[in-house]
């Protein structure tokens, strides 16, 4: 695997790739990489001959120093795993590679950033979009990844695209769990024994509301209830628990089947978020 450190260097291996006739996966990351982020890289070699994994703790998006600071850095363990998982190229830059000085640019996607996590997390979105703006047009991949495990970020990274005319397939990988259920997170190391242990009652709450849905039930507050009560049995705050519509991430009062419940607790200081998609 080539580590690949400036916008320059990712831009002429893209432009490389394409000359010889070979297609361009991308699988942008913060790194400390588990087996949500090794299943996006599978589905990124069925989708494209070369894959770029990225990997940059984005200081942009993190509204919270805490957060940022304590976010974890696992290089070795991070190129062990992508070597494995057969990644041909790393782009790894630093801060300084990736906003040069007197960098002034933002990408701002209105509307659905304004809800749920842009509301609790300001300008949160704003650094996402801004980073994945400037790694598709460094690299103008084929095909981009990203999890389910954050519903949001992936409507508005789709909304991104589609305003911006960039010629990329978007693709939503599932969310990849914990044996107990437990979306796998960077962040769930931060927690507690007991904390870890208690977060579980997010993905019981999800797969309850899921089972009421499949017996018939279409209040959206009843399946927010469902959620809230399995999760308040335990030390976590809830943020919110929501039913939304998948694109225009507006709450709905009437589940319908595609609709989506997510939802964002605080536990033990650590932000959790997961969700599902009603079926
Ligand atoms: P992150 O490193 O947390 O910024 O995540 C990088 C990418 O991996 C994003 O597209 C996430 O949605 C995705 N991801 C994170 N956790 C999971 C998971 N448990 N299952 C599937 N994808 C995930």
């Amino acid at each position: 695997m080539h580590i690949l450190r400036t916008p320059q260097e990712l831009s002429q291996t893209a432009d490389v790739c394409r000359v010889n006739g070979q297609s361009v996966a991308m699988v942008p990351t913060m790194g400390a990489l588990h087996q949500g982020h090794t299943s996006l890289i599978d589905l990124a070699r069925q989708h494209a001959d070369i894959v770029v994994a990225t990997i940059f703790v984005n200081p942009l998006q993190f509204n919270n120093s805490v957060d940022f600071d304590k976010y974890p850095l696992q290089m070795d363990h991070d190129v062990q795993l992508l070597e494995q998982h057969g990644v041909q190229f790393l782009y790894a830059p630093n801060v300084d590679a990736m906003y040069g000085a007197n960098f002034s640019t933002s990408v701002h996607v209105g509307g659905i950033t304004d809800v749920l996590e842009g509301s609790s997390r300001p300008g949160h979105f704003a650094g996402v979009s801004t980073v994945v703006a400037k790694l598709f047009s460094a690299a103008r991949p084929d095909v981009a990844i990203f999890g389910q495990k954050d519903f949001q970020q992936f409507a508005v990274i789709q909304r991104m695209v589609s305003d911006l005319d960039m010629p990329i397939q978007l693709i939503m990988a599932p969310t990849i769990r914990e044996p107990d259920g437990l979306a796998m997170s960077s962040r769930n190391i931060r927690l507690s024994d007991l904390a870890r242990h208690e977060a579980v009652a997010i993905w019981q709450g999800l797969r309850k509301a899921q089972e009421q849905f499949s017996a018939g039930i279409r209040d959206s507050d009843q399946l927010i209830k469902t959620v809230e009560s399995m999760i308040e049995s335990t030390s976590a705050d809830i943020d919110y628990v929501k039913v939304i519509d998948p694109v225009t991430l507006n709450g709905l009062s009437i589940a319908t089947p595609g609709c989506v419940i997510v939802v964002a607790v605080v536990l033990d200081e650590v932000r959790l978020i997961d969700n599902h998609v009603l079926v």
